[in-house]
């Protein structure tokens, strides 16, 4: 079995549409997907329209999240699997952080062409086409006008990674994992030790988290070096946590391939077991 928990489409900063998402998961040999989109659940029906016989697919969204409780706090993002999308407190928290990413989008563009670098919202907009709007789409639109070569060379200090850098309005962490609970699904804290991208989450504050009701963390991840997985998984075994592992997989606005990391079935079949909110859907 290859289970790959965490996939961006077009609904967010992905560029495969959640239905040639399923599809290339197929493709490419993997039995199970999650569709873990940034703050979204949109891409939910379209993919579910589309899972090819033998796929199995886990309906997910990545939540922009943060720790609020240090000075400075710690932006985090919470992968949640098999909640269900009506919950109304979860969609409003959602609807929030979404609005709160349209505000900041028009503000690095304000502040993009206070220095003279014309790129405009539309064209922002257009690179996100209706999904939840993030640095990736205004990367796009720099690269688009030849100021960078790649959405990677965007995301360097001294354009989106630092000197155009603004917060938006995250969910707080223990509110965001609170809310997944309560909606019958189950948290994975992603990443956290992707440092380039972001502050690396610390091993305190996971244990924090895994008290507040977090259900697992991710270990195998393209950013984490073979020491970072090595000691995510020796945490999330002192801390009663399961480890999982996925691609981030983010079509061609990121170099790393569906099922370079993939996820232990036995976890698999827990987080199934522990989830209430919808179930997987099988092709
Ligand atoms: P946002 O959530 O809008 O602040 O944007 C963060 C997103 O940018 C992450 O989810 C990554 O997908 C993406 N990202 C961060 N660093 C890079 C990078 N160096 N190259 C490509 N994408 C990146
Ligand atoms: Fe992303
Ligand atoms: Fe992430
Ligand atoms: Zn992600």
């Amino acid at each position: 079995m290859r289970i790959d928990l965490h996939t961006h489409s077009t609904a967010s900063d992905g560029t495969d549409t959640p239905d040639d998402l399923v599809r290339r998961a197929a493709a490419a040999g993997l039995d199970v997907v999650a569709l873990t989109d940034h703050d979204t659940t949109a891409g939910w029906p379209p993919a579910v329209a589309a899972v090819p016989p033998g796929l199995t697919l886990v309906r997910g969204a990545e939540l922009s999240g943060r720790w609020y409780r240090s000075e400075p706090s710690v932006g985090l993002h919470l992968l949640a699997y098999l909640f269900d999308p009506s919950y109304d407190p979860m969609v409003a928290e959602l609807a929030r952080v979404r609005r709160s990413r349209d505000i900041r989008a028009e503000n690095v563009v304000a502040l993009l062409n206070a220095d003279d670098i014309d790129i405009t919202l539309p064209e922002v907009r257009g690179y996100a086409a209706g999904g939840t709007v993030g640095r990736p789409h205004i990367a796009r639109a720099l690269v688009g006008r030849g100021l960078v070569g790649s959405v990677d060379e965007a995301f360097a200090p001294e354009w989106l990674g630092s000197r155009y850098r603004l917060p938006k309005a995250d969910m707080d962490v223990l509110t965001a994992i609170r809310l997944v609970n309560e909606a019958g699904g189950v948290s994975v804290l992603a990443h956290p030790r992707a440092g380039s991208r972001g502050h690396i989450v610390p091993d305190d504050l996971i244990a924090d988290l895994a008290v507040a009701g977090l259900w697992g963390v991710e270990a195998g991840h393209v950013d984490h070096s073979p020491e970072d997985r090595e000691h995510v998984r020796l945490l999330a075994r002192d801390l009663g946590l399961r480890a999982t592992g996925s691609s981030d997989y983010h079509g061609d606005n990121k170099t790393v391939r569906l099922g370079a990391f993939t996820t232990d079935p036995a976890v698999y079949e827990d987080l199934v077991a522990g989830a209430t909110g919808v179930a997987p859907v099988h092709g």
